[in-house]
């Protein structure tokens, strides 16, 4: 009986609380999991939480600024970017941060899909251009719209690339033979 008056009153309890409307708290306020009073959810995306500074959301990346090292595709545990670079054979200009950039960005795809928001990327980044947003509403019905791409090259300039390293090369290859 003691058991059964119990849940009846946690039952009564939550029947009156779904007639209160939850507040729309700041989660960085303090005390906000013991101010949720109310079961009704609210009227997103009317309405939305003001999220955390530290949150992991959407990643972004600044493509002017990657130098196209890899190394946020070799620390992501889940293989979700894909990356294909060309090699230039000079430096083709300098990042924010005024690190050397050397590699075209031929390819620079993230896969939010299989994302795990790990944050291994943007740890990595020596350049600090792959970053975490405030972005967590991005709701499709297909799965490859969660395929970002941020590389910004044309075809055109892709294969106008890949035919100056081509060609750098086999200048390279024909001097070499003449000595
Ligand atoms: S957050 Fe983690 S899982 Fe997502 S892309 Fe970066 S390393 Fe990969
Ligand atoms: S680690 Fe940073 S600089 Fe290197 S490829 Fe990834 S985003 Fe670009």
């Amino acid at each position: 009986m003691k058991t059964a008056v119990k849940g009846l009153l946690l039952t009564v309890k939550h029947l009156f609380a779904a007639g209160r409307k939850r507040e729309n708290l700041d989660i960085r306020e303090d005390g906000y999991f013991d101010k949720q009073d109310g079961t009704v959810t609210i009227q997103f995306p009317k309405q939305t939480i003001p999220i955390p500074e530290v949150a992991r959301y959407q990643l972004d990346v600044e493509i002017s600024d990657c130098i196209v090292c890899d190394l946020c595709a070799k620390a992501c545990p889940v293989d979700c970017i894909a990356i294909e670079a060309i090699k230039s054979p000079e430096a083709i200009g300098k990042t924010s941060d005024g690190s050397v950039k050397r590699l075209y960005a031929e390819t620079f795809d993230i896969d939010m899909a299989k994302c795990m928001y790990c944050g291994l990327c943007t740890v990595v980044c020596p350049t600090e251009c792959i970053t975490m947003t405030d972005q967590y509403d991005r709701t499709t019905t297909k799965l490859t719209d969660l395929i970002y791409g941020f590389a910004e090259m044309s075809d055109q300039e892709v294969a106008q690339r890949k035919e100056e390293w081509t060609r750098f090369q086999a200048e390279k290859e024909a001097a070499k033979a003449k000595k």
